[in-house]
């Protein structure tokens, strides 16, 4: 019997989008060499969580690169990256028919952004109340596919038996140069 469903994020339960994250960094920093710097680490930082499943943070990766980040530097950053963070238009239709069958909705995301900045955006798409537990890896040690993280994704939607749980996403591993969201 299945009691809940944990789906990941980026090219899930947002449709995918082709994009160049060096484009990213320099709305971020508009410096061409910093913000290649800043993709440099990104990638070296993506490379870690696919090989060894270490998560990492922006923060490691502007202190990486070496640039101290100021507030419009994020702010530049997640502005650029807003058009492709957009909710698939039928999420919220999926978790309502999920709930209606009492299986609770999760999701667990490699991520290096702040659970702050995702949880903006499920509340920008009106779906965060649909969302009964959520793991950001940015917050955790590991990133998928390493099993502590998809037991810290257990546990934030309080299921203790894995058996019953389908976990739904859109590939399992990423090149050096996309992020895996
Ligand atoms: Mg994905």
């Amino acid at each position: 019997m299945i009691t809940s469903v944990i789906f990941d994020w980026g090219g899930t339960l947002t449709p995918w989008h082709t994009i160049e994250p060096l484009e990213a960094w320099l709305a971020a920093v508009g410096d061409p060499p910093a913000a290649a710097r800043l993709h440099e680490a990104e990638n070296a930082m993506w490379l870690r969580c696919r090989d060894e499943q270490r998560s990492a943070t922006l923060d490691e990766v502007f202190a990486q690169a070496g640039i101290a980040h100021t507030e419009q530097m994020l702010a530049a950053f997640h502005a650029w990256w807003e058009p492709h963070t957009m909710l698939d238009p039928d999420a919220i239709g999926l978790f309502t028919a999920l709930h209606e069958r009492g299986i609770k909705v999760g999701v667990l995301s490699n991520t290096i952004w702040p659970r702050s900045v995702h949880e903006q955006i499920f509340v920008r798409d009106e779906v965060a109340h649909l969302i009964d537990g959520a793991v950001y890896t940015s917050e955790i040690p590991w990133t998928k596919p390493h099993p502590e993280a998809f037991r810290s994704a257990l546990a934030a939607v309080e299921v203790d038996d894995p058996a019953g749980t389908v976990f739904v996403g859109d590939r399992c591993s990423t090149t050096s140069t996309v992020p895996l969201r």
